[in-house]
């Protein structure tokens, strides 16, 4: 997902309407009739298609000894999901639907109640298992739990469908599915977006991530001038009585509940085929765009950018995973976009957001988080995907310039970590947090990439991570063991500091020159006590007074460290991580040798610490720092002495540093 966040309060004005409690009492006869036309139309094509058609995905059985945090109910633990039937009846005014939801799942417990997730918002008009009509069943705080009348055999197949209708998810930014006008095209469109926990808000489901259905189909009826896009490949467009298409979608990869969608508008199609060595066939890339001569003129290299990345990404990590099916685009006004599987849903062809978008394909659909916690490899994997296209296919300076933007956004979170807190697991906007989640997450894959100094063997862990987690979920912990393997080192250091860790390292550089060597004195603390110390790798530029630069590469495994390089040219400035490889903030002293121009007395100092100026005689910047570069004391004086009261200062090391003109003196004084 890549979308801005609207208000936070507009998510908190959405509070879930009154729970409702359904006996079966309040079925209505229109509805019936419909229901049963539909039942009559669909069930030989959804019911008894029957598993053959369903390809079982490798890790179709969660472990239950594993129970997955954020579960709504322990029953959902009960069952796996084999296969979403999704038939609904879908307009581009509202967000109103009807129809149903076919569940069909093996029991993996004692089922007394089966109990699935659908938004409390709807009506629920009726309930079948295994084709036979059910009276008993209740819909309350946003589940359905039916009483079956035989309770599904362990080990064994059984299906569900229900019927509802009804107005879901109208307000907020997380809305599972939305009705809104694209005001630059005047085109209204409903769309879904389910991420993390609002498929409820438009299908009857499960929310546990590990268990992924093993395929879906998807059926859309709508209006004969509407469009509607979703998963995996269009099997199908009915012309229905009524002036209605019937649009049927089906997947036969393994999807996680947030991963399928519809979108619904006046669309036209813009499709051609991308071909790439790397891929067994061409892929389909097929667009959903309004339906304005304007649009695809003003977009179609954004569009057809996708065939280049397609290749890029099936080069760098595996081959596309759903290359059986297709890649796909419905244009929605949804702030960004959002990587349903085979059908990203976006609101434009800006290079980087179809980047992204393409790149979860890999990152978050084929290989899934395990939980909330570990969204990194969802968009910290999404956002080094822009960075990758960006140098790749556009310049390394591109590259390095958005890592530099993305640095900048990491280092306002002085206190946050890439793993998301267990207590903060069921909060959207923690585990969305562009900052940390997007931002410091693909500065991680940066620093891994650097860390490793190996091209061949970073992308080898990506594509073996890949090979490992198909159709599957993972954590953040399995990416390092699974770099551990192929690196044949351990980064348990670098997870503990960087991914469970707080922060990033702040850097104090003191350097000076004598006659055969530069002398760097850095100290280093962390931006949060949650993480005091990162180990490092770092660059050094060093550039001359006659022109020119030198690259030093230092590694940082001590808070206060002194490094002597021998160079005789002289040097004006020295410039950390000019390459933006490693997320830090620093400070860097040019110390020219203060001997003959200040005394300092006494020192160690006390109350008082007195400075006598032996040299220049223009106005002058008095600075006392702390280790850390806290400015204490900042004064300004053209006298020939001054002294400083420091009757409050803490024992310790600190730094004066003495401006005048261009030239900065520093020294080191000692608080007794
Ligand atoms: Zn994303």
């Amino acid at each position: 997902m890549n979308v801005e966040p609207h208000r936070r309060d507009d998510y908190n004005n959405s509070p879930r309407p009154p729970v409702l409690l359904f006996l079966n009492q309040a079925f209505n006869l229109r509805m019936t009739r419909f229901l049963i036309i539909i039942i009559v139309a669909c069930s030989t094509a959804v019911l008894r298609a029957g598993p053959p058609d369903w390809p079982c995905s490798r890790h179709s059985m969660f472990p239950m000894n594993d129970v997955p945090t954020h579960v709504r109910d322990s029953s959902l633990l009960l069952y796996d999901v084999n296969h979403y039937g999704i038939s609904l009846e879908v307009n581009d005014t509202s967000t109103f639907i009807s129809g149903y939801t076919d569940i069909l799942a093996t029991a993996l417990g004692q089922m007394e109640e089966l109990v699935f997730e659908l938004s409390s918002s709807y009506q629920v008009d009726s309930v079948f298992q295994d084709g036979e009509r059910l009276e008993s069943f209740t819909h309350l705080a946003d589940l359905v739990r039916i009483t079956p009348r035989v309770p599904p055999v362990i080990g064994e197949k059984f299906t569900v469908r229900v019927y509802y209708h009804g107005e879901g998810g109208q307000n907020g930014f997380f809305a599972g599915i939305s009705n809104r006008t694209d005001l630059a095209w005047g085109q209204r469109v409903t769309y879904t977006l389910s991420e993390p926990f609002l498929s409820l808000d438009w299908f009857v489901c499960k929310q546990v991530l590990p268990d992924k259905a093993d395929s879906a189909d998807v059926f859309l009826t709508v209006g004969d001038s509407l469009m509607a896009g979703s998963n995996g490949i269009l099997a199908g467009v009915d012309s229905l009585p009524g002036g209605k298409l019937r649009y049927h979608w089906k997947t036969r990869y393994p999807v996680a509940y947030y991963l399928l969608s519809l979108a619904v508008s006046r669309y036209r199609e813009y499709s051609f085929y991308a071909d790439s060595e790397f891929l067994p066939d061409s892929l389909l890339i097929q667009n959903y765009i309004y339906d304005d001569p304007q649009y695809l003129e003003q977009n179609r290299d954004g569009i057809d950018a996708t065939a280049a990345l397609i290749d890029l990404y099936s080069r760098l990590f595996v081959p596309y995973p759903f290359f059986r099916e297709k890649y796909g685009h419905c244009l929605a006004p949804i702030g960004g976009g959002m990587e349903h599987q085979t059908m990203t849903t976006l609101n434009g062809f800006s290079f980087t957001l179809v980047a992204h978008e393409l790149t979860h394909q890999w990152f978050g659909d084929n290989v899934t988080c395990a939980s909330w916690q570990d969204i990194w490899i969802h968009e910290g994997f999404a956002s080094y995907g822009e960075y990758l296209a960006l140098e790749a296919l556009v310049s390394p300076e591109a590259a390095r310039e958005w890592m530099g933007r993305a640095h900048e956004m990491a280092l306002t979170e002085p206190e946050g970590s890439v793993y998301i807190p267990e207590e903060d697991a069921g909060d959207e906007y923690r585990i969305f947090s562009a900052a940390l989640s997007y931002k410091k997450g693909a500065a991680l894959l940066h620093m891994i990439r650097y860390e490793l100094g190996n091209d061949s063997l970073f992308f080898r862990t990506l594509s073996e991570f890949q090979l490992r987690y198909a159709d599957s979920v993972a954590t953040g912990r399995d990416f390092m063991e699974v770099l551990n393997e192929i690196s044949g080192s351990d980064f348990g250091w670098f997870f503990d500091q960087w991914y469970f860790g707080q922060g990033f390292p702040e850097f104090l550089f003191t350097w000076w020159q004598s006659a055969d060597s530069l002398v760097v004195e850095i100290i280093q603390s962390g931006s949060s006590p949650g993480t005091p110390f990162f180990r490092t790798g770092l660059d050094l530029e060093l550039q001359f007074e006659s022109g020119g630069d030198t690259l030093v590469r230092i590694r940082c495994d001590s808070p206060l460290m002194t490094i002597r390089i021998p160079m005789e040219i002289p040097v004006a400035k020295l410039v950390p991580d000019p390459g933006n490889w490693v997320l830090q903030r620093s400070e860097v002293i040019r110390k020219i040798v203060s001997a003959g121009y200040l005394k300092v007395s006494p020192n160690p100092f006390g109350e008082e610490l007195n400075i006598r100026f032996l040299a220049g005689a223009g106005d002058r910047e008095i600075i006392l720092s702390d280790l850390n570069g806290r400015i204490l004391e900042r004064h300004f004086s053209s006298s020939g002495s001054y002294t400083l009261h420091t009757g409050e200062l803490v024992q310790g090391l600190y730094f004066l540093k003495v401006n005048e003109g261009k030239e900065t003196y520093t020294t080191r004084v000692v608080r007794q």
